[in-house]
């Protein structure tokens, strides 16, 4: 799976910040294929990117981003062992600090809040690029500013980056608003075989391979979809099992607050927020779902 909207307007607001500074950039992350997921194509500094197999080997720096341990880097992983200086940028409580220099705040609603911080106090100006990539990732962090951790300074932060010339409408649309119509299509057939599992008071529903290759989507399509079934009046937790191209389903989970759902993610190998989190199961999704529904009824 690519980036989502925090990691990638986090390191692309940090690569175009250092780049004004002479810096050479190279942006990545560790996925096989490497493609940016089709609703941040929009987000300035495309050019930084470069696909994992071409990033130096042993950079002199390296920075990540929204990672919550060295692991999340993928095939990046053995370059960060690598790096001579490693920042670790980063808000997931269970960060294990595995940079040399680690920059992680639990309370920040988003890694591009420390970005945003960092950049001030590296005296670089901010500009309208910069301004679009750390707008975009408070936007998906914070559900568009409807989370929790929507607090008053991650306003005060929101009006100062709409000072620049950024199109917050179009940000918006294009990153929550646009689907293709097979995605509507197939979210009516996930939201129609959704199960309630009232004792833990979760509902959870699944999307397969050949789901996607019906209505000619791809796993990245259906991000949203957890969207409309957190919805659900009379479940606390919504799960979205998705299967990957290796045959293997990835949870999705949002707590609406009273569930700990990063840490029931936590205990079956992923991990995540409180609210938002996830982990991939080893097997038949029925199975990883009752485990989930134990994890949450003893919590
Ligand atoms: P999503 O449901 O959008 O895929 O993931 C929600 C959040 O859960 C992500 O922002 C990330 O923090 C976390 N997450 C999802 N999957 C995994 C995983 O397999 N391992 C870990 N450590 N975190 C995950
Ligand atoms: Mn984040």
């Amino acid at each position: 799976m690519g980036p989502d909207g925090d990691a990638l307007g986090s390191m692309l607001a940090l690569g175009l910040a250092l780049r004004k500074r002479g810096m050479t950039v190279n942006a990545s992350w560790g996925s096989d294929p490497f493609s940016v997921p089709k609703h941040y194509t929009f987000l300035p500094g495309q050019e930084l990117l470069k696909p994992p197999q071409d990033f130096p080997a042993a950079p002199p720096l390296m920075i990540t981003f929204d990672a919550g341990s060295i692991e999340r880097l993928g095939t990046l992983e053995p370059n960060a062992r690598k790096a001579e200086t490693l920042i670790v940028v980063d808000h997931h409580v269970s960060n294990d600090e595995f940079g040399t220099l680690n920059l992680i705040d639990p309370k920040a609603a988003a890694s591009a809040i420390l970005v945003f911080e960092l950049i001030k106090r590296l005296g670089i100006d901010l500009d309208t690029e910069i301004a679009t990539n750390l707008y975009t990732a408070i936007l998906t962090d914070t559900g568009s500013f409807k989370y929790r951790n929507t607090t008053p300074p991650v306003h005060a932060i929101a009006a100062e980056l709409l000072q620049f010339d950024i199109h917050h409408d179009d940000i918006a649309r294009t990153v929550f608003d646009t689907h293709p119509v097979g995605f509507l299509k197939l979210a009516a057939v996930a939201l129609e075989r959704a199960q309630l599992r009232d004792d833990a008071s979760m509902i959870w529903t699944w999307v397969a391979q050949d789901d996607l290759k019906r209505f000619d989507l791809e796993l990245e399509d259906t991000e949203s979809l957890i969207d409309i079934l957190r919805t659900a009046d009379t479940a606390e937790v919504a799960c979205v099992m998705k299967q990957g191209l290796d045959g293997k389903y990835k949870a999705s989970l949002r707590s609406k607050g009273n569930a700990n759902v990063g840490a029931v993610a936590q205990q079956l190998g992923g991990g995540g927020h409180a609210f938002a989190a996830g982990f991939t199961a080893n097997g038949d999704p029925h199975a990883a779902v009752d485990e989930i529904a134990r994890r949450l009824a003893t919590a």
